[in-house]
């Protein structure tokens, strides 16, 4: 089998420890160089507001203005960080070239970290949803690609706009202005819940999602994203 990131040959060899484990063990679809790669865009110390790397402070500026303007911090927490070839390559061939494979790559891994995180006995999960056109032209849900098994609830869904620019082309202060994107289709809520996206960028979005979830009635909303 060859490593879905470089297309390198993944050696495997069989061992005392993958025959004594043979029930649990699933083969790894990335090489160990590769996920040594990843290991290096991980986030260690991160702000509590967003998941944003950072070495001191607890909130960051961008946190301190969304409680200054009356948000309830998400509480974001993100594996990765955005700013990295190998993140945006990855982003690039998976959302963008809508390979839909790729969200094996970091399915186990997604999934680990948001039950971690957040507990499904605590928490119900709530994916981003995406617009019809992105339905019609990808063909598939970025977000819920890469929680893989993960039940989910889906009271959000994406308002008819006139479709403008993609939001991975605005820039920061476009995408500050937009419109609340969603309309809330479920019942009214009850409990806590988490909003699961790919990238954290501005917060913009996940704080609309946040907004209507609260409004229906939850009693806390935090959020989760495999990058930042
Ligand atoms: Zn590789
Ligand atoms: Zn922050």
């Amino acid at each position: 089998m060859n490593c879905l990131l470089c297309n390198n040959t993944i050696d495997f060899k069989l061992n005392i420890k993958w025959i004594l484990s043979l029930e649990k063990y699933k083969r790894d679809n990335v090489c160990k160089r590769c996920r040594e790669e990843l290991g290096k865009c991980k986030i260690d110390n991160a702000c509590e507001g967003c998941g944003r790397e950072q070495k001191k402070l607890l909130l960051c500026n961008d946190c301190i203005k969304w409680k200054n303007n009356n948000k309830i911090l998400l509480n974001n927490k993100s594996i990765y960080t955005y700013d990295n070839l190998i993140i945006k390559k990855y982003f690039e061939r998976y959302k963008f070239m809508g390979d839909y494979y790729w969200r094996k790559i970091f399915n186990i891994e997604f999934k680990n970290f948001i039950t971690n995180n957040y507990p499904s006995k605590d928490w119900i999960y709530i994916p981003i949803p995406v617009d019809e056109y992105t339905m019609q032209h990808r063909g598939f849900n970025q977000v819920e690609g890469l929680i893989g098994d993960l039940p989910y609830s889906r009271v959000l869904k994406m308002k008819k706009l006139k479709r403008d620019k993609k939001q991975s082309e605005k820039s920061r202060s476009e995408r500050l202005k937009t419109q609340q994107p969603f309309e809330y289709i479920g019942d009214k809520l009850q409990g806590n819940y988490v909003i699961i996206d790919d990238v954290y960028t501005t917060g913009r979005t996940l704080y609309y999602a946040q907004e209507l979830l609260l409004k229906n009635g939850a009693s806390r909303v935090c959020s989760v994203t495999l990058a930042r």
